[in-house]
């Protein structure tokens, strides 16, 4: 737990949140600031900021949970499909530094757009980048 973190905050009961589900390792409640109806977050109850510092455990939790409750979700507020993502690092967005995983209901014509808005223009790459970029990451 960390002392100044919002979400230790919650699995600890410290302050108030609408929990939804949890699990031993994972907690999911609504977004108090909902980007859509049925906005989750799933977190994992121990302080990590980033995906990548969870332990396989604690991974697994987070995603089965996610899992689990997105079609859940989807009948709670009869969406039509979900986004979901992780703003893994501050330089993704990410403002609460406890890693969570956002599920935001998306309904027909809501407005909104994929995923693929949220890194601004596309970068240039060729087919010798694309390989050398395929081959740095299965190293
Ligand atoms: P991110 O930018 O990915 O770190 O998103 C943080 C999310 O946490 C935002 O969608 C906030 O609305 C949400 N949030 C912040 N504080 C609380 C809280 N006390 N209870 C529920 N959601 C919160
Ligand atoms: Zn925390």
């Amino acid at each position: 737990m960390s002392d100044d973190c919002i979400f230790c905050s919650i699995v600890a009961g410290d302050i108030p949140a609408r929990v939804v589900a949890e699990t031993d390792d994972a907690l999911a409640f609504l977004d108090a600031n909902p980007m859509a109806r049925g906005h989750t977050l799933v977190i994992p109850k121990a302080h990590h900021q980033r995906v990548a510092d969870l332990s396989h455990e604690e991974s697994r939790a987070v995603f089965d949970l996610v899992h689990e409750l997105a079609p859940v979700i989807e009948d709670a507020v009869d969406a039509d499909a979900h986004t979901i993502g992780v703003n893994d690092g501050p330089d993704a967005g990410q403002e609460v530094p406890h890693a969570h995983v956002h599920i935001i209901p998306r309904f027909e014509n809501d407005g909104g757009g994929p995923i693929h808005v949220a890194t601004g223009d596309r970068p240039e790459v060729g087919d010798d980048e694309l390989d050398e970029i395929a081959d740095a990451i299965a190293e």
